[in-house]
Formats: structure tokens, sequence, C-alpha cells
């Protein structure tokens, strides 16, 4: 079977009016269907750039990018992607942002529709489904963005730092949430942090890029229980994220 996410050898510059810069020099990364995988690197190493790529909103220079065994030329709907701020419009109530998407994309059945009223439900922001995102507490407010983006059922769900905006103490229990609902739901996700603790309590495999431009120099298996809390209190906790540690500094 071949992996839901295949990228080989990805090269990418950006081109600018000061000049060239080499982003990505030849990112080999693969994800199978279900994996929660997490993307470490230094900041500006190119880790956003790797799922612009992946989302079609960037041409590679050089290399493939397959999603679903087709490359990847622009946009699908194959892909979720979900930003460090949580993006959603003060003016409408968490039904509307939830739907919103979907009305734009002109994609609102009635069966979507009855999906992100059950997922609204299900992760407890049934009553607040007529509330607006000012009403909501940090966290809740990215519950609806990760239900926004589920909606849409995305074969591969991307997330770009999407805690980075919350306080330390919300971060833990937010990122254990949202990261409980996609192993839920049977997604499969790429996240992208520089927080190695998090890639280390959330993910199934932690892969780990150098500084720019960026390129894989290795990756960590956490052998760990399932991820969230029962990880972070798990004794080997601390050794998996030297590990990490170990990988960044080798190649800093
Ligand atoms: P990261 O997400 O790891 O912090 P990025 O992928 O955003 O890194 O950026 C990688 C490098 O590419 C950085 O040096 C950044 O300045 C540069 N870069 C990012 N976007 C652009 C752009 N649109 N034009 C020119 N340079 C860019
Ligand atoms: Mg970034």
């Amino acid at each position: 079977m071949s992996a839901l996410l295949e990228m080989k050898d990805v090269w990418l510059s950006y081109h600018t009016k000061e000049g060239e810069t080499e982003a990505l020099a030849g990112v080999t990364l693969t994800v199978d269907e279900g994996e929660f995988v997490a993307l470490v690197g230094p900041s500006g190493c190119g880790k956003t750039t790797v799922l612009s790529v992946i989302a079609g909103l960037l041409s590679p220079t050089a290399g493939s990018v397959r999603l679903c065994g087709r490359d990847v030329t622009g946009p699908t709907d194959s892909v979720g992607y979900m930003l460090q701020r949580d993006t959603l419009f003060e003016w409408l109530t968490i039904r509307a942002n939830v739907l919103l998407g979907l009305r734009i994309q002109k994609k609102l059945t009635p069966e979507r529709t009855a999906y992100a009223d059950a997922l609204l439900e299900k992760y407890g922001l049934g009553d607040f489904a007529d509330r607006y995102p000012a009403q909501l507490s940090g966290g809740m407010r990215q519950r609806a963005a990760l239900i926004r983006t589920l909606a849409f059922k995305p074969r591969l769900l991307l997330l770009d730092e999407p805690f980075s905006a919350l306080d330390a103490q919300t971060r833990v229990t937010v990122g254990d949430d949202v990261c409980g609902i996609i192993r839920e739901e049977g997604g499969t996700a790429l996240m992208v942090t520089h927080d190695i603790a998090e890639a280390a309590a959330l993910a199934g495999r932690v892969v780990v890029l150098s500084p720019r431009p960026a390129h894989v120099v290795g990756q960590v298996v956490p052998d760990l229980p399932e991820g969230g809390a029962a990880r972070r209190s798990d004794r080997r906790f601390t050794s998996v994220n030297g590990e990490i540690r170990k990988l960044l500094a080798r190649h800093g």
C-alpha cells in the first residue's frame, strides 16, 4: 500500500526583489493513513513552506508531492489546513463560522451540515453554537476551528503551530483535546510545531528538520502510551524529549 502523502526530494526557493532564499533542500517525507506525525524544526527553517507545498499553495522547484496517489498540482479538498490563529470571524456565530467554509465552496449539503452539527454536539459546543467567538475560551475557539476544518472530511489535516497563540497552561490541555478529537474521528494529521514537548506528547512519529534550508535529519517514534496526559507522566517521556533535542542540536 502506498502512503497517503509522499514527498520526495522536494526543493523550493523563494524569489524576491532582494534575491533568492532557499527554503527546502530535498525534503523527503511520507505520512500513512491514520498517522499523527509532528514536524519539528528551528524557527524559520521551512516548516510552513512544507505545509504550503503539500496544500498545493506553492509549487516546488524540484521533487514530487503525491497525495492519495495523485500528484499535487494545486489546492484540493483532500487537505484541511488549520492555522496558528483560529481565524474565526467575530461577527458570525460559532455554527455559522463552522459552516462558512462549506458554504463558500458550495459544499453545504444536508449530510455535511448534519456532520458539522454532530461534531459541535459531540465535542461540547452544542450549547455554544449560537454564541459568538468572543464569548468562548481560547480552547473552545480552537476546537470550533478544528470542527470547521473536519466538516470537510479532509483526508489529511495540516496543522501549523495550532496552539502557539495560547498561554502555556491552556496549550497543554487544548493540545490534548484537539489531538484526541482528531484520533477519535480517525484522521490523518501532520502538525508543525517548534515545541519539542508538544511533539513528544502528541505525535505517533516526530520528524525533525534541519535549519534552513530544510531537510529531514531524522525521526523519533515515541515508544509511549497513546498521546496526551498519560504520556507526559510516563517516566520515559523525558528521554523521548531528549532524543528529539539531540537530533535538533546535532544539526543546529
Ligand atoms: P518556519 O515555518 O519553519 O518558521 P517558513 O517556511 O515560514 O519557516 O520560512 C522559511 C524561510 O523562507 C524563512 O527564511 C522565510 O523568511 C522565507 N520565506 C517564507 N515565506 C517567504 C516568502 N513568501 N517570500 C520570501 N521568503 C519567504
Ligand atoms: Mg511557520
